[in-house]
């Protein structure tokens, strides 16, 4: 079959690597002039800095998979042992996570009553009918002060979203799975070993880049060629089938009618990330990160510690940071100059590190469509798309059924026309 594809992120290069592999003519059009999306590693200053997703988790084996495939094993880095620490900001202090199910007891990630209650999550209410927000599920079945401010930590590492707006059954399906299997998360838990494997999250030495590079080279692929309107089976391009792996907004402009109008119901708010370094020593230990629930009085999302993650990162007596900031509460962002958004930042790393020396390389990322948002609403939004859609159609991409990058790839790889 002939098959066209639109856009060259990662959904797009790893469905085509995918049919091609099935004996499929496949041309991949991408209106930018590089393949990949929002994955983009850039060497800066002698810093690998990542414009979007830092890595991958092991947890799910599609990945790793197709990384096997292409050959890119070697090339395989893992984050470090040593970086387990992840804190949470909450009144006023970084709070550490507990890294075992028996160091939450004594942590100080919420207040002790709090604490108590996530105990009684077993005895949760029962789940309303029809779709039920993050916020909802999470004070329900853990308590108000676990959603106020683990829950909402969680979400905002992952979709920089809102969770009283993000739907639980679309957006952490498997928390709905856990519930409606077992009937609570902790005896989930508990049936499930108890969390005795540690996900790793996996990236390659040059950055996630690799990764579609590698993929493209096996490919047509067109650059600098957007799509303005949608290849139709009986024009001369005579494709059997069209993929759009654009997010939810472009796929709307290039469909129009009923199918824009259900399309324009997935927000996809802007994330700007902001690359620190800093010579070394600093007063900043080695962690994975923090995240900051909303209402704790900051504007940043949180900071990954790029050189503590994965080795190699910055050079040696550098200390290289990633500082997340915009998503679904604050779109506004993205009007701010450069400047202001470094002034930000460092006001905000100062209150929460108690120093913020000058950095030796800044840089400042824009993605004017950073991460979209599975909200209330969104398996029933999805089926009333693919009904608005042509027969030779399929929309593909993290707008729709997985926004990490393991979702994206999997549902890449689990198509055939
Ligand atoms: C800041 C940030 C951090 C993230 N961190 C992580 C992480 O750590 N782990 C993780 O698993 N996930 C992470 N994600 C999510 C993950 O990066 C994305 O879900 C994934 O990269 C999306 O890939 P995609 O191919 O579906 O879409 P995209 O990467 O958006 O690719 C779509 C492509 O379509 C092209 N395009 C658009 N319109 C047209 C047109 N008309 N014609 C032709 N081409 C067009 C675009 O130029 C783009 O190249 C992060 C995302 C962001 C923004």
């Amino acid at each position: 079959m002939k098959i066209a594809i639109i856009g060259a992120g990662v959904s797009g290069l790893a469905a085509a690597h995918h049919l091609q592999h099935q004996g499929h003519a496949v041309t991949v059009f991408e209106g930018r002039d590089r393949v990949g999306g929002n994955i983009r590693s850039e060497w800066i200053d002698g810093c690998l800095v990542e414009w979007g997703p830092n890595g991958f988790l092991d947890n799910e084996p599609a990945t790793l998979e197709l990384v096997r495939e292409i050959g890119l094993e070697e090339r395989l880095v893992q984050s470090r042992q040593q970086v387990a620490r992840r804190y949470v900001w909450r009144a006023g202090r970084l709070r550490l996570l507990p890294s075992k199910p028996q160091a939450f007891l004594t942590s100080d990630c919420l207040p002790f009553w709090q604490r108590l209650r996530v105990l009684a999550e077993p005895w949760a209410a029962a789940p309303p009918q029809g779709d039920e927000s993050v916020y909802d599920f999470a004070r329900r079945r853990l308590g108000r002060g676990a959603a106020d401010i683990l829950v909402d930590a969680f979400a905002t590492g992952i979709y920089a979203g809102d969770v009283r707006r993000l739907s639980v059954a679309s957006a952490f399906p498997k928390l709905a799975a856990m519930q409606a299997e077992h009937g609570s998360l902790l005896r989930a838990a508990k049936a499930g070993g108890g969390g005795g494997h540690r996900s790793m999250l996996h990236s390659f030495s040059g950055g996630m880049q690799d990764l579609v590079d590698s993929l493209a080279k096996g490919l047509d692929v067109r650059l600098g060629q957007p799509v303005q309107t949608l290849p139709e089976p009986t024009q001369s391009e005579g494709y059997d089938h069209v993929i759009v792996t654009t997010p939810a907004p472009k796929a709307a402009d290039l469909l129009g009618g009923e199918a824009a109008r259900l399309l324009r119901r997935i927000p996809c708010p802007p994330v700007v990330v902001v690359a620190l370094a800093f010579n070394d020593p600093m007063p900043v230990d080695d962690a994975f990160g923090f995240l900051v629930p909303r209402g704790q009085g900051l504007r940043l999302l949180g900071t990954l510690y790029s050189s503590s993650i994965f080795a190699h990162r910055a050079p040696a007596g550098q200390r290289l940071f990633r500082v997340l900031l915009g998503g679904r509460h604050d779109p506004e962002i993205l009007e701010l100059s450069d400047d202001k958004i470094l002034t930000l930042v460092g006001r905000e790393l100062r209150q929460v590190w108690g120093v913020f020396p000058d950095p030796v390389m800044h840089h400042v990322i824009r993605h004017p469509l950073g991460i979209a948002q599975y909200e209330i609403g969104h398996r029933s939004l999805l089926q009333e798309i693919e009904a608005a859609c042509p027969d030779h159609l399929r929309l593909a991409g993290s707008s729709f059924r997985g926004v990490a990058l393991n979702a994206c790839v999997a549902e890449a790889r689990s198509w055939s026309p």
